[in-house]
């Protein structure tokens, strides 16, 4: 994951530095004519490249897939400015040989002008080299805005599957973290209902003793499936970490989030769960759930440890049961909170 990180990070610097080197290219093609333009312009537009791309390349860890989309976009923004600047100089340039030309030919008609005619000569071939150096200039930028927009595609499909739990291919934990974070300030914003089902597969750890971790990874696989297919458009379903899963309910009131989890811990319990190639009946396997509702002015890790509590409630109930928080203003304190699991993935 944090490889990940670097490298995305790394690659947003090396992109700058990229796009930085290109724009010094297309500088000194452009030197004979910007400083006499405007003093001090290479400064200027350096400058501002330097703050605009540092600012894209700073903060770049933790975002999510819409920020990274974001940044991107606005680092192909700025390549396309560069490429619209240096199609205004070209255009200049156009301009200034059509000048030039039609000086010549003015001149050509007078017999005791020749040495202006040299001159201005010398200065059409200096302005049509310029001019070739300048369309080469533009071409390796576009080519380089190319070579951006794949890498942001490799990038984001790198960041999807870093946020993909391998066993069960539903979200991981990086991905809980930052959809929690993100429903968590949604819910802040719009003062919509918020609430969190954590699973627990009951006494999973005999179902890897007795059939093997093989066939338990097979079930785990199997319950994220369950779980993505009975929750609505807008839950979000993650891997907790070992047996243990999350469920994020936006918009969803508590009594609605403990209908949901019901449901899924029914359909869980009706299924008779066989080995593949034998047909050998593994049982039925069952899980437990707790769930809470955000609170106001409650951090997400109160809101965490609540359904983790409840969660607790239920293993202790006797297991494949839902137990909902109360959804009063106060936690309830019950217990000594129970120290957080750490997750495997
Ligand atoms: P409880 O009902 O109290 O939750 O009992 P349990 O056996 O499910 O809980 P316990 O915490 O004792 O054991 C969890 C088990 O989950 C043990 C561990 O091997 C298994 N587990 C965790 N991650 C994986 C995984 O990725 N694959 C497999 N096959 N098993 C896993
Ligand atoms: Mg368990
Ligand atoms: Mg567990």
């Amino acid at each position: 994951m944090n490889a990940l990180l670097l490298l995305r990070s790394h690659m947003n610097t090396l992109y700058a530095l990229g796009t930085v080197f290109l724009v010094a290219l297309a500088l000194s093609a452009l030197q004979i004519s910007i400083p006499n333009v405007i003093p001090g312009f290479e400064l200027l537009l350096f400058g501002w490249l330097g703050v605009a791309l540092g600012r894209l390349t700073l903060g770049a860890d933790g975002c999510t897939n819409g920020e990274t989309a974001d940044r991107s976009d606005r680092i192909d923004a700025i390549l396309k400015s560069v490429a619209k600047l240096l199609q205004t100089q070209a255009s200049d340039h156009e301009a200034y040989s059509e000048r030039l030309n039609g000086a010549n030919s003015r001149l050509s008609q007078q017999m005791d002008a020749s040495p202006v005619r040299d001159i201005v000569l010398a200065l059409i071939e200096d302005n049509r080299h310029m001019r070739n150096k300048l369309d080469h200039v533009r071409n390796q930028l576009e080519e380089s805005r190319l070579q951006a927009l794949q890498l942001r595609n490799n990038l984001e499909r790198a960041e999807e599957a870093g946020m993909r739990d391998s066993v069960t291919q539903i979200g991981n934990r990086r991905f809980f973290d930052t959809s929690f974070a993100e429903e968590l300030a949604r819910s802040r914003r719009t003062g919509d209902p918020f609430c969190l089902a954590l699973a627990d597969l009951d006494r999973f750890k005999l179902v890897n003793d007795r059939f093997g971790h093989l066939v338990g990874d097979r079930l785990l696989r199997l319950f994220a499936e369950i779980l993505a297919q009975n929750v609505r458009g807008q839950d979000r379903v993650a891997r907790f970490g070992g047996e243990e899963f999350a469920l994020m309910l936006p918009g969803a009131s508590l009594k609605d989030a403990a209908a949901a989890a019901e449901r899924i811990r029914q359909v869980l319990e009706a299924k008779q769960w066989t080995l593949g190639p034998t047909g050998e009946p593994v049982g039925t396997i069952t899980a437990s759930f707790g769930v809470a509702q955000l609170r106001p002015n409650e951090t997400g890790d109160e809101l965490i440890q609540r359904a983790d509590e409840r969660l607790y409630d239920a293993k202790a109930k006797g297991r494949n049961c839902v137990v909902a928080d109360t959804a009063g203003p106060t936690p309830p304190t019950t217990r000594a909170p129970r120290p957080r699991r750490v997750a495997n993935n």
